[in-house]
């Protein structure tokens, strides 16, 4: 991999597990000095710190609840200490509160929202403030700073049983457009990337045994589980200037669960 984020510095949220952990661990492969943000899993966080360090990269970790104002201010202030400057954001902090829609408690709605939309609104204004108050870089980004926010499949496919869920990234879908379309003047680009099933602790259910992936197997047409790594790839070429023209989209990586698989004996 060329150093195409070389002398960049990017905060990924919720990297302590899963797909965040992946990205961190891409964007530092790719150069960028990357700050690894957790909620409740700092021995998480430091092995994916202490993956990129032994590589030869620079990471951080820093505790921050994205639902919380002020953890948030703090985490961007403790990155800018450590860094200097921002360059790239990947909200990707997210959780899962499923219930029947008949059963689900006000609290299982609002704390999905919490995290998975207003975190992302508040992480994406500070990082706006933050790539206004620097000084472009021409030479290291085309862009003066790019966003990138982790959505979901079920932004565009409905899901029963996860209404709290599937509203959540709904939300992003059109916080991402909206906030791309208010600062692309600014030279500032946010995207989005829709992950299909990815093996991570959020789905194990879902492919931890043979008959559970048969099953997940029927929903992608590609015919295999998607791995972290495929979605940290995505994001890399998202930060890059490769990518440089592109803002407001939404990059679907799922190995065609959006093609409606169910419709390939139709007709
Ligand atoms: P995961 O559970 O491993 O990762 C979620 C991360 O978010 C965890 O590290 C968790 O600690 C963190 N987090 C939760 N609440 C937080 C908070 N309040 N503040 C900061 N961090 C918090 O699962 P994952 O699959 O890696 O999920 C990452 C993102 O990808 C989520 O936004 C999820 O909705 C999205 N996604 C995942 C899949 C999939 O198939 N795995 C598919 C579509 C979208």
């Amino acid at each position: 991999v060329g150093q195409v984020l070389k002398d960049q510095v990017a905060l990924v949220t919720g990297a302590s597990s899963g797909i965040g952990a992946s990205v961190a661990r891409e964007l530092a492969r790719a150069g960028a000095a990357v700050a690894v943000n957790y909620a409740g899993n700092p021995a998480g966080a430091q092995t994916v710190a202490d993956a990129i360090t032994a590589a030869g990269g620079r990471a951080i970790i820093v505790k921050a609840d994205v639902s919380v104002e002020a953890d948030v201010t703090a985490m961007f202030a403790a990155v800018i200490e450590a860094f200097g400057r921002l360059d790239i954001l990947v909200s990707n902090a997210g959780l899962q509160r499923d219930a029947a829609f008949v059963d689900m408690t006000l609290e299982e709605w609002d704390r999905v929202m919490a995290v998975n939309l207003t975190g992302q609104f508040l992480c994406a204004r500070a990082a706006v403030r933050q790539f206004l108050a620097q000084a472009p870089r021409p030479e290291v980004s085309a862009a003066l700073g790019k966003i990138i926010c982790m959505s979901s499949v079920h932004d565009v496919i409905p899901w029963a049983g996860h209404v709290n869920y599937a509203a959540s990234k709904g939300g992003v879908s059109l916080l991402m457009k909206s906030l791309a379309q208010e600062i692309a003047e600014k030279k500032i680009r946010v995207n989005a990337v829709s992950p299909g099933a990815i093996r991570t602790p959020i789905n194990r259910a879902a492919w931890e045994t043979p008959e559970a992936e048969a099953a997940l197997l029927k929903l992608i047409p590609y015919g295999r589980v998607g791995d972290p790594e495929d979605i940290g790839r995505a994001v890399v070429w998202l930060a890059s200037d490769a990518s440089d023209y592109i803002t407001g989209t939404t990059l679907y990586v799922d190995g065609g669960m959006t093609l409606y698989p169910e419709f390939r004996e139709g007709g």
